[in-house]
């Protein structure tokens, strides 16, 4: 299929992350090519643009975070540092000649369905207006950061900035410093800091489960090997896959038993890692393994055994303007507010005002809590499709797998409306509803409703976020986009 014979059919995709990029990859390698890629930021690259924190990496291997049709030999690691993924995603995207089908730095302000023309308008904030037959959003779920709102926050008179924000400009060598949060954020930045600082005083609100990472620079040879024999790194991918689902239950069920056997192990790294009992004992979760995100670490544990280093567990009672006040009474002189306190879940409501069929918001039709059928396609949202949307998230292997499965599952329903010359497609509420009711039936014999608080969790304890199931059975779900689910409506 050839440019030109998809004029007609406008796509816009929402975002230049690992989904925004892959989307626009498969549509170019399937001849369609009339689409356009918004980004608000001025770069490529998502997460991986955002944060730059020291030690930022990805806890997931990089042979599995990574397009399954797109191996990179070259990973330094076993778990690449954020650098390299960015740069793996600048390469895809000049490999695919994407830059072309780029708008950066302008952000999507509204976007209105306009049922009689079966187009989406999307008014961007250069006061431009695209208009598309569909939409592909892969605007992430994890981007805006989340600042605590504590007492007297504002008053701080030292640098202050969140993880995902880092300042470059600003060096801690030799500064007081405090890290606020002890999540996926924290325990990577913690050890690389630690190195610098004067004092780092890290404040724990909840102790959470570490499991040894055990990674590894990846040997010249290996690199080379891979390079010449493709196949030997996909068989490495496909190896770790299946490890990761195998692991998938002992972190997914609610099941005391199979999360005692990563209790164990973690427990076990904690001792061998940190020297002093007492901070050892403050340490230690009081929580169900798999409850709070798998956090993964080697240099997390070790990072309390330095001088310079302090656990603080006594909660924040105040912020000063030079030091936080604990509930005890104690008072941390500091000059340098770090915040790792994770982000605003991003489906928590609609990135900007979503109006589809019969003027009805997302905002609205999401009330109750963010749901869409295989996460991909919302009732009353017709052409419009999520790729990373409610209930698709992994609580035990790579997002890319079912950011994958949805692309393609996305690409197939543009295809057929393409080569049908379809006006919409919309699922019907009633197969939506049910594809609901059914997770959340299963949701409930899950670890992530066994009674810890996470970003997982709406405020009623309902799950938006994740699916309740292996990755395999996800994709295996989605594989096919069926007709029969849908309003069809042709041109
Ligand atoms: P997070 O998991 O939401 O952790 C936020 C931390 O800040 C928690 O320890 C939380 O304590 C603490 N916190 C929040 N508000 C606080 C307050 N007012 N006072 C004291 N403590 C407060 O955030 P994150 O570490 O940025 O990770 C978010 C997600 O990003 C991860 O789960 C993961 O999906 C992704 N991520 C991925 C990678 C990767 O390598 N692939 C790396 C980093 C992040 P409580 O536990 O008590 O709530």
């Amino acid at each position: 299929m050839q440019a030109s014979s998809t004029p007609d059919f406008p796509i816009a995709i929402l975002g230049a992350g690992f989904a925004g990029l892959g989307m626009g990859i498969q549509l170019k390698k399937a001849g369609i090519l009339s689409f356009v890629i918004i980004e608000r930021e001025d770069d490529v690259g998502g997460t991986w643009r955002d944060n730059t924190y020291p030690g930022c990496a990805c806890d997931v291997p990089s042979d599995v975070y990574s397009y399954s049709f797109e191996l990179n030999p070259d990973w330094s690691r076993a778990f690449s540092p954020w650098d390299e993924i960015r740069d793996y995603l600048r390469d895809c995207t000049d490999k695919y000649k994407l830059r072309d089908h780029m708008r950066l730095g302008v952000a999507v302000n509204e976007a209105r369905f306009d049922e009689e023309a079966g187009f989406w308008n999307l008014s961007l904030s250069d006061g431009s207006t695209v208009t598309a037959r569909a939409v592909v959003s892969g605007l992430g779920g994890l981007v805006d950061p989340a600042y605590p709102d504590i007492k007297g926050i504002h008053s701080f008179a030292g640098e202050v900035f969140h993880t995902a924000r880092w300042n470059h400009d600003y060096d801690v060598a030799g500064k007081r410093v405090a890290v606020i949060g002890t999540g996926a954020s924290a325990i990577q930045v913690v050890p690389e800091v630690a190195k610098e600082v004067a004092k780092l005083s890290v404040f724990q609100r909840t102790a959470a489960w570490v499991f040894p990472k055990r990674d590894y620079i990846v040997k010249e040879s290996t690199k080379k090997r891979y390079r010449q024999f493709p196949f030997l790194q996909r068989a490495v991918r496909l190896i770790k896959y299946w490890m990761s689902e195998f692991v998938g239950p002992f972190v997914i069920l609610d099941s005391p038993r199979l999360s005692g056997v990563f209790e164990r192990i973690s427990a076990r790294h904690l001792d061998s890692s940190v020297v002093d009992a007492t901070i050892r004992e403050k340490l230690r979760p009081d929580f169900q393994f798999g409850c709070k995100r798998l956090l993964i670490s080697d240099d997390y544990y070790p990072a309390f055994n330095r001088d310079n280093v302090e656990l603080v567990t006594s909660g924040i009672e105040e912020i000063h303007a030079n030091s936080i006040e604990t509930a005890d009474g104690v008072d941390h002189p500091i000059d340098a507010l770090i915040l790792a306190t994770g982000y605003q879940l991003g489906l928590a409501t609609a990135p900007f005002p979503i109006i589809g069929r019969d003027g009805r918001s997302l905002d609205d039709a999401w009330s109750d809590g963010a749901v869409a059928y295989k996460g991909v396609s919302v009732s009353g949202f017709p052409n419009w499709f999520i790729i990373m949307g409610p209930n698709t998230g992994p609580g035990h292997t790579s997002v890319l797998v079912y950011t994958e499965a949805q692309i393609r599952h996305a690409l197939q329903a543009i295809r057929k409306m393409i080569a049908e010359d379809i006006k919409t497609v919309e699922v019907k509420q009633d197969v939506q509803d049910t594809y609901n009711t059914g997770l959340q039936k299963r949701m409930k014999h899950t670890v992530w409703t066994s009674g810890c608080s996470s970003w997982y969790l709406n405020e009623d304890g309902s799950n938006h976020s994740l699916y309740p199931g292996l990755a395999f059975e996800y994709v295996l779900r989605v594989r096919n986009f069926k007709p029969a689910d849908y309003q069809i409506v042709p041109s």
